[in-house]
Protein backbone atom coordinates (compact mmCIF):
# COMPACT_ATOMS: atom_id res chain seq x y z
CA UNK A 1 0.00 0.00 0.00
CA UNK A 2 0.99 3.47 0.04
CA UNK A 3 0.13 6.37 2.36
CA UNK A 4 -1.42 9.36 1.42
CA UNK A 5 -2.85 12.51 2.31
CA UNK A 6 -6.44 13.43 2.40
CA UNK A 7 -7.73 17.09 2.90
CA UNK A 8 -7.88 16.82 6.50
CA UNK A 9 -3.81 16.23 6.21
CA UNK A 10 -3.36 12.68 7.90
CA UNK A 11 -2.98 9.89 6.06
CA UNK A 12 -5.22 7.26 4.83
CA UNK A 13 -4.36 3.90 2.46
CA UNK A 14 -4.94 2.82 -0.32
CA UNK A 15 -4.06 -0.73 -1.90
CA UNK A 16 -1.26 -0.01 -4.75
CA UNK A 17 -3.45 -2.11 -7.30
CA UNK A 18 -6.44 -1.98 -7.71
CA UNK A 19 -6.51 -3.89 -11.20
CA UNK A 20 -6.87 -7.32 -9.27
CA UNK A 21 -10.43 -6.26 -7.85
CA UNK A 22 -11.24 -9.98 -7.80
CA UNK A 23 -8.04 -10.70 -5.43
CA UNK A 24 -8.92 -8.20 -3.27
CA UNK A 25 -12.39 -9.09 -2.47
CA UNK A 26 -11.21 -12.71 -1.82
CA UNK A 27 -9.27 -11.54 0.69
CA UNK A 28 -11.52 -8.88 1.91
CA UNK A 29 -14.46 -12.25 2.79
CA UNK A 30 -10.37 -14.07 3.82
CA UNK A 31 -9.95 -11.22 6.81
CA UNK A 32 -13.22 -11.55 7.86
CA UNK A 33 -12.97 -15.20 8.20
CA UNK A 34 -9.47 -14.76 9.68
CA UNK A 35 -10.65 -12.53 12.68
CA UNK A 36 -13.58 -14.76 13.27
CA UNK A 37 -11.18 -17.93 13.44
CA UNK A 38 -8.52 -16.80 14.94
CA UNK A 39 -6.48 -16.59 12.39
CA UNK A 40 -3.86 -13.67 13.45
CA UNK A 41 -1.23 -14.24 15.63
CA UNK A 42 1.09 -12.32 17.29
CA UNK A 43 5.56 -12.60 17.65
CA UNK A 44 6.79 -10.05 20.33
CA UNK A 45 10.04 -8.57 20.05
CA UNK A 46 11.83 -6.99 22.98
CA UNK A 47 12.87 -3.58 23.63
CA UNK A 48 15.81 -2.88 25.46
CA UNK A 49 16.95 -1.18 28.76
CA UNK A 50 19.82 0.42 27.68
CA UNK A 51 20.95 1.66 30.96
CA UNK A 52 20.20 -1.82 32.94
CA UNK A 53 21.05 -4.40 29.98
CA UNK A 54 17.45 -5.65 30.68
CA UNK A 55 14.36 -6.54 28.70
CA UNK A 56 12.50 -2.99 29.54
CA UNK A 57 9.18 -4.48 27.74
CA UNK A 58 8.33 -6.08 24.26
CA UNK A 59 6.31 -5.00 21.71
CA UNK A 60 3.39 -6.98 20.01
CA UNK A 61 3.29 -7.12 16.00
CA UNK A 62 0.58 -8.97 14.71
CA UNK A 63 0.95 -11.57 11.59
CA UNK A 64 -1.79 -13.25 9.89
CA UNK A 65 -1.43 -17.17 9.30
CA UNK A 66 -3.17 -17.35 6.31
CA UNK A 67 -4.18 -20.60 5.33
CA UNK A 68 -3.28 -21.22 1.73
CA UNK A 69 -0.28 -18.03 1.52
CA UNK A 70 1.53 -18.57 4.96
CA UNK A 71 2.12 -16.38 7.46
CA UNK A 72 1.42 -12.67 6.44
CA UNK A 73 3.11 -9.81 7.47
CA UNK A 74 1.55 -6.27 8.38
CA UNK A 75 2.60 -4.51 5.19
CA UNK A 76 0.48 -7.18 3.60
CA UNK A 77 -2.94 -6.82 4.88
CA UNK A 78 -3.07 -3.93 6.97
CA UNK A 79 -4.37 -1.48 4.36
CA UNK A 80 -7.21 -3.56 3.83
CA UNK A 81 -8.05 -4.40 7.36
CA UNK A 82 -8.53 -0.64 7.35
CA UNK A 83 -10.07 0.02 4.27
CA UNK A 84 -12.87 -2.78 5.19
CA UNK A 85 -13.00 -1.10 8.31
CA UNK A 86 -12.20 -3.89 10.45
CA UNK A 87 -9.46 -2.07 12.41
CA UNK A 88 -11.44 -2.02 15.09
CA UNK A 89 -12.19 -5.77 15.31
CA UNK A 90 -8.21 -6.49 14.58
CA UNK A 91 -7.74 -4.09 17.55
CA UNK A 92 -9.35 -5.98 19.78
CA UNK A 93 -8.10 -9.13 18.85
CA UNK A 94 -4.38 -8.05 19.16
CA UNK A 95 -5.12 -6.34 22.61
CA UNK A 96 -6.70 -9.66 24.06
CA UNK A 97 -3.86 -12.05 22.78
CA UNK A 98 -1.31 -9.63 23.79
CA UNK A 99 -3.09 -9.18 27.38
CA UNK A 100 -3.39 -12.69 27.88
CA UNK A 101 0.13 -13.36 26.88
CA UNK A 102 1.57 -10.69 29.58
CA UNK A 103 -1.15 -12.83 32.16
CA UNK A 104 0.49 -15.94 31.73
CA UNK A 105 3.61 -13.97 31.85
CA UNK A 106 2.89 -12.52 35.36
CA UNK A 107 1.63 -16.39 36.35
CA UNK A 108 4.77 -17.63 35.77
CA UNK A 109 6.09 -15.08 37.79
CA UNK A 110 8.20 -13.14 35.12
CA UNK A 111 5.65 -10.19 34.36
CA UNK A 112 6.87 -8.38 31.04
CA UNK A 113 5.18 -5.36 29.98
CA UNK A 114 3.79 -5.37 26.42
CA UNK A 115 3.59 -2.97 24.10
CA UNK A 116 0.20 -2.96 21.47
CA UNK A 117 0.07 -0.61 18.59
CA UNK A 118 -2.87 1.58 17.49
CA UNK A 119 -3.91 2.87 14.46
CA UNK A 120 -5.63 6.57 14.03
CA UNK A 121 -8.99 4.60 12.67
CA UNK A 122 -8.92 3.47 16.68
CA UNK A 123 -9.70 7.08 17.45
CA UNK A 124 -13.34 6.58 16.46
CA UNK A 125 -13.70 4.14 19.65
CA UNK A 126 -14.17 6.80 22.46
CA UNK A 127 -14.50 3.74 24.89
CA UNK A 128 -11.81 2.37 24.48
CA UNK A 129 -9.86 3.72 27.73
CA UNK A 130 -12.92 1.83 29.69
CA UNK A 131 -12.21 -1.47 27.07
CA UNK A 132 -8.61 -1.44 28.04
CA UNK A 133 -9.12 -1.40 31.81
CA UNK A 134 -11.44 -3.52 31.83
CA UNK A 135 -8.85 -6.42 29.73
CA UNK A 136 -6.40 -5.69 32.45
CA UNK A 137 -8.78 -5.78 35.27
CA UNK A 138 -9.77 -9.24 34.12
CA UNK A 139 -6.51 -10.47 33.60
CA UNK A 140 -5.46 -9.03 37.30
CA UNK A 141 -3.03 -6.75 35.21
CA UNK A 142 -2.25 -3.51 36.17
CA UNK A 143 -1.65 -0.42 33.94
CA UNK A 144 1.94 -0.83 34.35
CA UNK A 145 1.69 -4.10 32.33
CA UNK A 146 0.47 -2.47 28.88
CA UNK A 147 2.50 0.82 26.94
CA UNK A 148 0.21 2.00 23.63
CA UNK A 149 1.98 2.57 20.52
CA UNK A 150 0.16 5.56 18.74
CA UNK A 151 1.96 7.62 15.24
CA UNK A 152 1.39 10.94 14.93
CA UNK A 153 -1.16 10.71 12.74
CA UNK A 154 -3.18 9.77 15.29
CA UNK A 155 -2.50 13.07 17.06
CA UNK A 156 -3.06 14.88 14.16
CA UNK A 157 -6.22 13.61 13.00
CA UNK A 158 -8.47 15.03 15.47
CA UNK A 159 -6.64 16.72 18.20
CA UNK A 160 -9.28 17.28 21.05
CA UNK A 161 -10.18 13.68 20.33
CA UNK A 162 -7.12 12.16 20.62
CA UNK A 163 -6.19 14.51 23.46
CA UNK A 164 -9.52 12.97 25.72
CA UNK A 165 -8.71 9.41 24.68
CA UNK A 166 -4.70 9.87 25.70
CA UNK A 167 -5.62 11.62 28.90
CA UNK A 168 -7.85 8.71 29.96
CA UNK A 169 -5.55 6.17 29.13
CA UNK A 170 -2.93 7.98 30.83
CA UNK A 171 -5.02 8.88 33.90
CA UNK A 172 -5.65 4.90 33.97
CA UNK A 173 -1.40 4.56 34.63
CA UNK A 174 -1.03 2.99 30.46
CA UNK A 175 2.05 4.66 29.29
CA UNK A 176 2.05 6.17 25.31
CA UNK A 177 4.52 5.99 23.19
CA UNK A 178 4.59 7.78 20.15
CA UNK A 179 5.58 5.34 17.02
CA UNK A 180 7.57 6.45 14.07
CA UNK A 181 8.44 9.74 15.70
CA UNK A 182 10.02 12.11 13.06
CA UNK A 183 8.18 10.94 10.19
CA UNK A 184 4.76 12.44 10.33
CA UNK A 185 2.87 15.71 10.07
CA UNK A 186 5.48 16.44 13.11
CA UNK A 187 4.43 19.19 15.18
CA UNK A 188 6.61 20.00 17.95
CA UNK A 189 3.43 21.48 19.65
CA UNK A 190 1.99 18.51 20.62
CA UNK A 191 5.11 17.31 22.33
CA UNK A 192 4.84 19.76 25.03
CA UNK A 193 0.90 19.77 25.17
CA UNK A 194 -0.17 15.94 24.81
CA UNK A 195 0.12 13.52 27.36
CA UNK A 196 2.70 10.93 26.26
CA UNK A 197 5.65 8.88 28.24
CA UNK A 198 8.39 7.84 25.48
CA UNK A 199 9.57 8.91 21.81
CA UNK A 200 10.15 6.22 19.06
CA UNK A 201 12.56 7.35 16.73
CA UNK A 202 11.61 5.47 13.35
CA UNK A 203 14.17 3.36 12.12
CA UNK A 204 14.66 5.41 8.63
CA UNK A 205 17.23 7.82 11.72
CA UNK A 206 18.93 4.82 13.08
CA UNK A 207 19.87 2.81 10.14
CA UNK A 208 22.22 5.34 8.73
CA UNK A 209 23.76 6.32 12.31
CA UNK A 210 26.56 4.12 11.94
CA UNK A 211 27.93 5.73 8.92
CA UNK A 212 26.62 9.07 8.87
CA UNK A 213 28.25 11.38 11.29
CA UNK A 214 25.14 14.35 10.73
CA UNK A 215 22.43 10.82 11.21
CA UNK A 216 24.37 10.26 14.35
CA UNK A 217 23.89 13.98 15.56
CA UNK A 218 19.95 14.31 14.40
CA UNK A 219 19.50 11.49 16.74
CA UNK A 220 21.81 12.58 19.71
CA UNK A 221 19.51 16.10 19.97
CA UNK A 222 16.69 14.44 19.31
CA UNK A 223 17.14 12.13 21.99
CA UNK A 224 18.38 15.46 24.11
CA UNK A 225 15.24 16.82 22.90
CA UNK A 226 13.07 13.70 24.57
CA UNK A 227 14.95 14.45 27.94
CA UNK A 228 14.52 17.83 28.02
CA UNK A 229 10.72 17.08 27.75
CA UNK A 230 10.66 14.82 30.59
CA UNK A 231 10.01 11.72 27.68
CA UNK A 232 12.02 8.72 26.94
CA UNK A 233 13.36 7.59 24.21
CA UNK A 234 12.94 4.12 22.07
CA UNK A 235 15.51 3.50 19.42
CA UNK A 236 14.22 1.39 16.64
CA UNK A 237 15.31 -0.43 14.15
CA UNK A 238 19.25 -1.05 15.37
CA UNK A 239 20.91 -3.75 13.02
CA UNK A 240 24.55 -3.39 14.55
CA UNK A 241 26.97 -3.29 17.23
CA UNK A 242 27.91 0.24 15.94
CA UNK A 243 24.54 1.50 16.10
CA UNK A 244 23.56 -0.20 19.64
CA UNK A 245 26.88 1.35 20.86
CA UNK A 246 26.36 4.75 20.23
CA UNK A 247 23.06 4.95 21.34
CA UNK A 248 24.18 4.47 24.76
CA UNK A 249 26.86 6.62 24.58
CA UNK A 250 24.13 8.93 23.46
CA UNK A 251 22.01 7.98 26.69
CA UNK A 252 19.52 6.56 24.39
CA UNK A 253 17.07 4.75 27.04
CA UNK A 254 15.19 1.94 25.00
CA UNK A 255 16.63 0.31 21.76
CA UNK A 256 14.78 -2.19 19.67
CA UNK A 257 16.31 -4.42 15.89
CA UNK A 258 17.38 -7.19 14.35
CA UNK A 259 20.50 -6.88 16.10
CA UNK A 260 19.64 -7.51 19.71
CA UNK A 261 16.22 -9.99 18.42
CA UNK A 262 14.40 -9.95 15.87
CA UNK A 263 10.23 -10.55 16.70
CA UNK A 264 9.56 -14.07 17.84
CA UNK A 265 6.35 -15.90 18.59
CA UNK A 266 6.40 -16.10 22.92
CA UNK A 267 7.59 -19.67 23.19
CA UNK A 268 10.87 -18.39 21.16
CA UNK A 269 11.28 -14.87 23.19
CA UNK A 270 11.19 -17.36 26.28
CA UNK A 271 13.77 -19.22 24.98
CA UNK A 272 15.78 -16.03 23.75
CA UNK A 273 15.48 -14.52 27.31
CA UNK A 274 16.51 -17.39 28.89
CA UNK A 275 19.79 -17.66 26.90
CA UNK A 276 20.68 -14.54 27.24
CA UNK A 277 23.93 -14.14 29.18
CA UNK A 278 24.16 -10.76 31.14
CA UNK A 279 25.31 -9.27 27.10
CA UNK A 280 22.21 -7.07 26.07
CA UNK A 281 23.08 -7.14 22.89
CA UNK A 282 23.29 -11.30 22.40
CA UNK A 283 21.36 -11.65 19.00
CA UNK A 284 18.77 -14.34 18.71
P1 LIG B 1 6.15 -0.45 13.95
O1 LIG B 1 5.18 -0.45 15.05
O2 LIG B 1 6.98 0.76 13.76
O3 LIG B 1 7.05 -1.74 14.19
C1 LIG B 1 8.39 -1.85 13.80
C2 LIG B 1 8.57 -2.68 12.57
O4 LIG B 1 9.96 -2.73 12.24
C3 LIG B 1 8.14 -4.14 12.71
O5 LIG B 1 7.71 -4.58 11.42
C4 LIG B 1 9.45 -4.83 13.08
O6 LIG B 1 9.48 -6.20 12.74
C5 LIG B 1 10.43 -4.05 12.24
N1 LIG B 1 11.78 -4.07 12.81
C6 LIG B 1 12.14 -4.18 14.11
N2 LIG B 1 13.48 -4.12 14.26
C7 LIG B 1 13.98 -3.97 13.01
C8 LIG B 1 15.33 -3.87 12.50
O7 LIG B 1 16.32 -3.90 13.21
N3 LIG B 1 15.46 -3.72 11.14
C9 LIG B 1 14.38 -3.67 10.31
N4 LIG B 1 14.61 -3.55 9.00
N5 LIG B 1 13.09 -3.77 10.76
C10 LIG B 1 12.91 -3.91 12.10
P2 LIG B 1 6.34 -5.37 11.22
O8 LIG B 1 6.16 -6.38 12.31
O9 LIG B 1 6.30 -5.84 9.82
O10 LIG B 1 5.24 -4.24 11.44
C11 LIG B 1 5.13 -3.17 10.56
C12 LIG B 1 4.16 -2.13 11.07
O11 LIG B 1 2.83 -2.66 11.09
C13 LIG B 1 4.40 -1.69 12.50
O12 LIG B 1 5.43 -0.73 12.53
C14 LIG B 1 3.05 -1.13 12.87
O13 LIG B 1 2.90 0.18 12.38
C15 LIG B 1 2.12 -2.04 12.11
N6 LIG B 1 1.57 -3.05 13.05
C16 LIG B 1 2.12 -4.21 13.46
N7 LIG B 1 1.29 -4.85 14.32
C17 LIG B 1 0.20 -4.05 14.46
C18 LIG B 1 -1.02 -4.15 15.23
O14 LIG B 1 -1.25 -5.09 16.00
N8 LIG B 1 -1.93 -3.13 15.10
C19 LIG B 1 -1.68 -2.05 14.28
N9 LIG B 1 -2.61 -1.09 14.22
N10 LIG B 1 -0.55 -1.93 13.57
C20 LIG B 1 0.37 -2.91 13.66
MG1 LIG C 1 5.21 0.03 17.01
MG1 LIG D 1 7.90 2.29 14.51
MG1 LIG E 1 6.81 1.65 11.43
Amino acid sequence: YKAKSNNSGHHVYRSVDNSHGETRLRTLQELRVALENDQLVLHFQPKIDLSAGIVHSVEALVRWNHPTRGLLFPDQFLALVEEANLMHGLTQEVLRKALDQAQDWASQGRPLTVAVNLSASSLVDADLPERVGAMLKARDLTASALILEITEDFLMADRDRARDILVRLRGSGIRISVDDFGTGYSSLAYLRDLPIDELKLDQSFVFPMAEDPRAAALVASTIDLAHGLGLRMVAEGVENATTYDELVRYGCDYAQGYFMCRPVPAAQLDLWIAARTGDPARSL
